[in-house]
C-alpha cells in the first residue's frame, strides 16, 4: 500500500507535466470554475488519457486499467483535480465498467468494456421511478421474458445526463413472487431500441441535466441481463456502494477550497483582503481542516475496499460528510463574494463585468444551487443517517 516518498513525488510531478502539456487552457479555467467542459473536450480529454494508459485506472490492466494500488489511485484523482483537470464519464469509469469487471460474463465483458473505455458507448443510469426514489426496491418498471428477449414497460426519472447517453444501465422488476428486493434484475438497454421516449426535465435555474424515459414494449436481449434474474439487488446495492464512495467528493470539494483562497486575495472585506481577516482566516481554517480530515477518512475507506472487499455503511458515511463538506465551501464561496455570486452566464459572456467582478466568482451560486442535488442523488442525507443508525451505530 505504501508507496516511496521519492517515487510519489515524481508521479505527482508526471501527472503535472502531463496536464500541462494535453490540457487545453479553456478546459482547464471551466473545470476550475465547475462548470461542464462540453462533450467534444470531454472526449478529447478521455482519448489523451486512454493513449497514456490512465483512461480507467482503477480497472482491471486486461481492460486497460492501470494495476495501482489504492494510495496511487487516490494521489492520481488529488493530482488530476489540482491540475484543472475535468471529471469525465463517471457512469462509464466509476459504475458501469467495475460492475461489468465484477458480475459480467465474458462476452459483455469484451463487448461493452473497450466501448465504455473510449466513450462510444456513453452511460446513464435508470434506478428511479416516480415513487420509487428511497425506495427504491418498490420500483415497478417491468420486464417480461419473451424467448430471448425481456420486453420492457415503464419509466425512469431523473435519470443525469441521459439526453447525451446512448446506453442505459438499468433496474428491471422481473417478478413479484416474494421480496421486492427478490424480484429485480440488471439490464444493458441500448437506448436507440424502438420504443424509447426521452423527456427533458430542467433544473429550476434553466440548466438541462435530468429526464425522464419511458419504455413501451422495448426488447431487450437477456443476453444483456447483468447477473442472474432476479438477482439484480445486490450488483444495485455494489454499485450504489461505489457511487457513495465517489460521492465524497473530495477532489471537487480540494478545488472549491483552491477557488476560496484566490478569491481571499481579490475580494475585500473592510477595505482590506478577506485572508487579513481574522473572522474569515478561522472560517477558512475550519474548511481546510475539514477537508483533510476527509481526504483521510476517503483513504482508509479505499484502503478498506483492498483489505475486505468492500466497505459497506461506511460509503454512507464519506457520502454524507462530503456533501457537508462541498455545501460549506460553496457557501464559503457566495458568501465572500456577497452580490458579485449573482451575475447570469450571458453577462460574462458578453463580457460586460470584464475587469469588474473576479473571474473565480463565475458560475458561483449556480455551483451552490447544483450541490445542493447531490445530498438526494444517490440516497438523500437522511437515507444516509438512517443507515448509518442501523447498520453502524446498530441503534
Ligand atoms: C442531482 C441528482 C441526480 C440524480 N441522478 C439520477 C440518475 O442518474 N439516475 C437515477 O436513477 N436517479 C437519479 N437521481 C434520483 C435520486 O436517486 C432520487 O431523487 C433519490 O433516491 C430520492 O428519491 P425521490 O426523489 O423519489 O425522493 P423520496 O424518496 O420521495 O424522498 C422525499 C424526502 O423524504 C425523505 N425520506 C425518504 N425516505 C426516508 C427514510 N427512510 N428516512 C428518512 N427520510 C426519508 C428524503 O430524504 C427526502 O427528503 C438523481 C437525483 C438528483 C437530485
Amino acid at each position: 500500500m505504501n508507496m516511496q516518498a521519492g517515487n510519489e513525488a515524481a508521479f505527482r510531478a508526471e501527472i503535472a507535466e502531463f496536464c500541462k502539456d494535453n490540457l487545453d487552457p479553456e478546459v482547464r479555467r471551466l473545470s476550475d470554475l465547475g462548470l461542464p467542459v462540453g462533450e467534444e473536450a470531454a472526449l478529447d480529454w478521455q482519448t489523451k488519457l486512454v493513449a497514456r494508459g490512465w483512461g480507467a485506472p482503477s480497472w482491471d490492466e486486461e481492460w486497460g486499467g492501470s494495476g495501482w494500488d489504492m494510495r496511487k489511485l487516490f494521489i492520481f484523482e488529488e493530482e488530476m483535480a489540482a491540475h484543472g483537470a475535468p471529471l469525465v464519464g463517471t457512469f462509464n469509469i466509476k459504475m458501469i465498467g467495475p460492475i461489468l469487471q465484477a458480475h459480467g460474463d465474458a462476452a459483455q465483458k469484451a463487448h461493452f468494456l473497450p466501448k465504455a473505455l473510449s466513450f462510444e458507448h456513453v452511460w446513464c443510469q435508470g434506478y428511479s421511478e416516480p415513487g420509487s426514489g428511497s425506495d427504491l426496491a418498490s420500483l415497478q418498471t417491468r420486464a417480461e421474458r419473451d424467448g430471448d428477449h425481456y420486453v420492457v414497460n415503464g419509466t425512469k426519472i431523473w435519470t443525469s445526463g441521459g439526453h447525451l447517453a446512448n446506453h442505459m444501465f438499468c433496474l428491471v422488476r422481473t417478478s413479484r413472487e416474494g421480496r421486492q428486493q427478490g424480484g429485480i434484475s440488471f439490464l444493458l438497454i441500448d437506448l436507440n431500441t424502438p420504443g424509447i421516449t426521452r423527456r427533458p426535465i430542467h433544473h429550476f435555474y434553466g440548466a438541462h441535466v435530468f429526464n425522464q424515459f419511458f419504455f413501451d414494449d422495448v426488447r431487450v436481449p437477456v443476453a444483456n441481463r447483468v447477473g442472474e434474474e432476479n438477482a439484480g439487488w445486490g450488483i444495485a446495492k455494489s454499485l450504489l456502494e461505489h457511487e457513495r464512495l465517489f460521492s465524497a467528493r473530495h477532489t471537487e470539494a480540494r478545488r472549491k477550497l483552491g477557488r476560496l483562497r484566490r478569491l481571499a486575495h481579490e475580494v475585500r472585506i473592510g477595505g482590506r483582503p478577506a485572508i487579513e481577516d481574522a473572522q474569515f482566516r478561522d472560517d477558512l481554517a475550519k474548511r481546510m481542516i475539514e477537508l483533510r480530515a476527509l481526504e483521510n477518512a476517503t483513504m482508509r475507506a479505499l484502503e478498506r475496499l483492498v483489505d475486505d472487499g468492500g466497505i459497506g455503511p461506511y460509503a454512507s458515511v464519506l457520502k454524507l460528510r462530503g456533501i457537508e463538506v462541498n455545501q460549506r465551501l460553496d457557501r464559503a464561496i457566495v458568501q465572500l463574494l456577497g452580490p458579485d455570486a449573482l451575475p447570469a452566464q450571458a453577462a460574462w459572456e458578453g463580457g460586460a463585468l470584464d475587469g469588474l467582478v473576479p473571474e473565480d466568482a463565475r458560475n458561483a451560486a449556480e455551483t451552490r444551487y447544483w450541490w445542493r442535488g447531490p445530498a438526494i442523488a444517490g440516497g438523500s442525507q437522511e437515507v444516509q443517517r438512517g443507515i448509518i443508525t442501523k447498520h453502524i451505530l446498530n441503534l
